[in-house]
């Protein structure tokens, strides 16, 4: 190996753009020791390893806490997004403002990566669909034809005692039953939730409404839930409002969550827009304007990222139903025909599973859910949603649907132009019909961020930490120099890290035990630490490059750090 000087490590780094051929080989014989989280190290690995101050002698011990997400709540999400600064309250020091959150530090970090991530893999790196970046307010007359103004409703309830709200599909009531002679003695009303904690609430409410009745010691039977919107106007007259305790809900009615603006000086009827509650809209109505300028031929997409705003009537679960929020989508125009939009579909649905799992999600936690009869919209040939295990049960994390050539039409419509296509091969003039993939990014943030959630044990210690995909982490790699007051070991190490900083997010670390430096890492979640200690400046001996999953640390020559750490972040 050559001499270790300051230059030679700025050379090595500007020139290890590429691989030497030997890395392919280390660097899978690497992969393979940390997935099985084994102590074996290859022998290229072994010749340069030396122990660093931690986690050394006979290696680290690692027990995996596979059960650690089971017992989890969501104010353990909640609490540890705020200390580590990922996701804040909106507006905290005025208490708050509900459906509403600001990601700090680390959360932009991550909302960033995950969006460059979705965009990356279906935009840029693929040949058939195209970007756009549309206004947030469009032409109000745009969600007269898209029927949100007339339709894009959620069923709500109100308590006539509190003056709380809720929305009708997600407050389950059922009536309570004594097992001896099937009599109905009361109801009980919960907020939708898992099914275990849905019993409990439920259970817990019976024997509140029973304690003081003759019936205190009887059985009942299991509950039977129904939504509001399932219940009559008699029943509603005897279920308890989750707020009073008493029969005070008024029958469900629809509540528009658009949110309005008034555009230009006046502020009257003639001014009124709408903050976009989707970004799909904006796409359709550049359906024209991207396909002239683009050169694209049918079958290809638009895909968009941007803000939406939905009024939710009860926004809940942090940020998993916000009334501000981020989605990605593609528009993907097919030809029209019967049998033509269901392998489109099934390849978008196959398509954005893999992007997910590639991201991180946990495989086991995720779902589908193929929407049928009511559930289905009625212009709409399928739907179906990619779900997630959360802390609060299983939601839709997104949804693929063959949407037909419903939206094109209505504007062709509602704006007189012709938004059709003519395809030059078959001669055939027709509106595209439409495969529509559309991901919440805060969704799938906090999605991501309960995959990631790990606990272990390292050497009999306790280590919570995130386990995020480097593609998406918020920092990573770290650089530690052994010690802050060695001037040799700092400067080498500022080097690497100036080097590093050119290419991602890289944090420096000077403080403390490494050991310690090492579990603040982990905690937010950075794949690589790099340590530069004195067999680097002394013995040209290299760095260590400690793995946060497996603790493993292995040491690499100055030149080579570049090239492994853009294989295991970017992938080349
Ligand atoms: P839900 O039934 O949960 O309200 P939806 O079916 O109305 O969702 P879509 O209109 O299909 O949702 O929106 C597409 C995606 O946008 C959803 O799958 C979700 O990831 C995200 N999304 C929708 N509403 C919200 C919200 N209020 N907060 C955060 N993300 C949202």
């Amino acid at each position: 190996m050559p001499s270790f000087n300051k230059k030679a490590l700025a050379l090595s780094l500007l020139l290890s753009a590429t691989a030497p051929e030997n890395m392919l080989a280390f660097q899978s014989s690497l992969r393979t020791t940390s997935r099985v989280a084994s102590r074996t190290i290859s022998s290229s690995t072994r010749m340069f390893s030396t122990e660093t101050e931690t986690e050394k002698e006979a290696g680290p011990q690692v027990v995996v806490n596979e059960e650690a997400y089971e017992k989890v709540k969501m104010d353990d999400i909640v609490s540890l997004c705020k200390r580590r600064g990922i996701i804040f309250p909106s507006s905290e020091i005025y208490n708050g403002f509900a459906g509403f959150y600001d990601y700090g530090p680390l959360g932009a970090e991550l909302k960033k990566n995950v969006k460059d991530a979705w965009w990356k893999n279906f935009v840029t790196s693929r040949e058939d669909v195209v970007g756009l970046d549309s206004s947030i307010i469009h032409n109000p007359t745009t969600w007269k034809s898209s029927g949100h103004l007339d339709g894009f409703s959620d069923p709500m309830v109100d308590c006539k005692e509190t003056k709380l709200r809720y929305r009708a599909d997600q407050l389950f009531a059922s009536p309570i039953v004594l097992e001896e002679n099937d009599e109905t003695i009361g109801w009980v009303c919960v907020q939708e939730a898992n099914d275990e904690d849905m019993v409990k609430d439920a259970k817990k409410m019976a024997k509140k409404m029973m304690k003081s009745t003759e019936h205190k010691e009887k059985k009942i039977q299991a509950f039977s839930f129904r939504d509001l919107t399932e219940v009559s106007e008699e029943e509603m007259a005897q279920i308890p409002s989750p707020g009073s305790g008493e029969p005070t809900l008024t029958m469900p009615r629809d509540f528009n969550l658009m949110f309005q603006t008034n555009v230009g000086a006046m502020s009257d009827a003639s001014s009124v827009a709408y903050l976009r509650p989707e970004t799909a809209q904006g796409i359709f109505i550049n359906f024209k304007n991207a396909l002239g300028t683009s050169r694209a031929k049918i079958p290809f997409g638009i895909a968009q990222i941007g803000k939406a705003f939905r009024n939710e009537i009860t926004p809940r679960n942090f940020i998993f139903r916000s009334r501000e929020f981020e989605q990605m989508e593609v528009e993907y125009f097919i030809p029209p025909g019967d049998d033509v939009w269901q392998p489109f579909h099934e390849k978008w649905m196959q398509e954005s599973k893999e992007f997910l799992i590639d991201v991180g999600l946990r495989e086991d936690l995720m779902g589908w859910d193929v929407h049928e009869g009511d559930g289905l919209a009625h212009y709409a040939r399928a739907c179906t949603d990619i779900t997630f295990r959360f802390p609060f049960g299983t939601q839709e994390l997104m949804g693929i649907a063959a949407r037909g050539n419903f939206d094109l039409t209505q504007h062709s419509e509602g704006s007189g132009k012709a938004l059709d296509y003519f395809d030059d091969q078959t001669k055939e003039k027709y509106i595209p019909h439409v495969i529509e993939p559309s991901l919440g990014v805060d969704r799938l943030i906090l999605a991501l961020i309960c995959s990631a959630y790990a606990e272990d044990e390292v050497n009999g210690e306790k280590r919570n930490f995130l386990k995020f995909s480097p593609k998406i982490a918020p920092v990573k790699v770290a650089v530690l120099p052994l010690l802050k007051n060695k001037e040799e070991l700092v400067s080498v190490a500022r080097e690497l890290y100036d080097e590093l900083k050119k290419r991602w997010n890289v944090s420096w670390d000077a403080t403390g035990a490494v050991g310690r430096r090492y579990r603040r890492q982990d905690e937010v979640g950075t794949p690589f630490c790099i340590t530069i200690d004195f067999d680097t400046i002394e013995k040209d001996a290299g760095v260590t490059i400690r793995d946060r999953d497996t603790t493993e640390q292995i040491r690499l020559p100055m030149d080579e750090v570049i090239p492994y750490l853009s294989k295991q972040i970017d992938g080349y």
